[in-house]
């Protein structure tokens, strides 16, 4: 299984569960963004975000976050590596 990363400009929260949009997050008390992830959780189809994670965006699309994901709805744990889900 894999998370489906989509192209848009704002998060459609219609998303179905494992597709995730790309999106810019200001970093706080500075002027810098990074771009983090809108995760339709695979398990529960509920809204997570991933500011607080580091992203390894690679040469084709995939992302690898660390450290691992913890859904706040429905407490699904996994990792990401190059976009495929890992429990
Ligand atoms: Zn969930």
């Amino acid at each position: 299984m894999q998370i489906t990363i989509l192209v848009g400009e704002k998060p459609d929260y219609q998303m179905k569960p494992g597709e995730a949009y790309k999106v810019k997050w200001h970093i706080e008390n500075s002027d810098q963004t990074k771009d983090i992830l809108v995760v339709c959780c695979y398990k529960c189809g509920k809204t997570g975000w991933t500011m607080e994670h580091d992203h390894q965006w690679h040469d084709d699309g995939t992302v690898t976050i660390n450290p691992s994901m913890l859904c706040p709805h429905c407490n699904a744990h996994y990792f990401v590596r190059a976009s495929q889900i890992v429990e």
